[in-house]
């Protein structure tokens, strides 16, 4: 199998009417975990690697793209490679020179105009280059300077796609980063009037903190792209605790990180079938415009 493509990705979850899982990494191991799920469940998946995490391995994103790389390049199913939540557009450029194939812009903390224009050039530049381009509007809550309780206006949304012409657009609608219970409340109906004016994929940013049942209604409703990163640290951590409690004198880190890889794929399994299985509903405006 060869590397995938965001893009091919995306539009391949649209086609089929279901969600496409962009799962983060932050150690090989997380990578390693998440391209065996793919692999299990018969899914494509995107390997999600974020600013924050690439500042942690000294901002450099060589060496994580070429791990990344390696083991999609290996795998039966198609993986692509994808940087999130980029506040630098140099990042983004050297992303794409590494191998990823799409990113983020996140200028979201920003006011409208700014947002727009530099979500212009970094979306100009990645058609130029055959990258996606992701860019968030109304800030999902949870990260850094974002406003936790923000919400996307729709009629914003459907201008900013148009001022920008960018490729994804993220947006909130009650999901928050960094959650560590599925105790989030998704506004559906601010998400289907979003739908309606947007017509780009939609991404949902901090689903670790959203009920499953609502990421199904979220994805039948218009969300193409499903970010997930807390609920696999979470697995990680947990698995890490439990072997070192067994043992207070282990020392060779693969007897502890050898069970939290398989954590991180168990749940990467979970979230790869809740995300891919699912179909979009058919809503009355949708069925009258296939039959004009
Ligand atoms: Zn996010």
């Amino acid at each position: 199998m060869t590397i995938a493509r965001t893009a091919d990705l995306v539009q391949r979850a649209q086609e089929l009417r279901t969600g496409i899982a962009a799962l983060n990494v932050i150690q090989l191991e997380h990578a390693e975990a998440i391209v065996r799920a793919a692999e299990c469940s018969g899914a494509p998946v995107i390997l999600q690697v974020s600013e924050n995490a690439l500042l942690y391995h000294s901002g450099d994103p060589v060496p994580i793209a070429a791990a990344c790389l390696a083991l999609a390049r290996r795998s039966s199913m198609p993986v692509a490679l994808h940087l999130d939540h980029a506040t630098s557009f140099s990042l983004c450029r050297s992303a794409i020179e590494a191998g990823f194939s799409s990113y983020m812009i996140d200028a979201s903390s920003a006011d409208y105009e700014t947002n727009v224009q530099l979500t212009r050039e970094a979306a100009q530049w990645g058609r130029e280059q055959g990258a996606w381009t992701e860019a968030e509007l109304g800030e999902v809550g949870g990260k850094g300077a974002h406003a936790p309780g923000a919400r996307t206006d729709p009629a914003e949304a459907g201008r900013f796609v148009e001022e920008t012409k960018v490729d994804g657009l993220a947006i909130a609608i009650g999901s928050s980063h960094a959650m560590a219970t599925q105790s989030a409340n998704l506004d559906l109906r601010l998400l289907e009037s979003i739908r309606g004016e947007v017509n780009v994929p939609l991404v949902l940013h901090g689903t670790s903190g959203v009920p499953d049942d609502s990421v199904r209604d979220a994805i039948s409703l218009g969300i193409t792209k499903v970010n997930v990163s807390t609920q696999l640290n979470k697995a990680m951590s947990s698995a890490i605790r439990l072997e070192l409690a067994r043992d207070p004198d282990l020392i060779d880190p693969r007897r502890y990180l050898g069970p939290a890889r398989d954590a991180i794929e168990g749940q990467a399994r979970h979230l790869l079938g809740l995300i891919n299985q699912v179909h979009v509903r058919e809503t009355p405006d949708m069925k009258e415009r296939k039959t004009q």
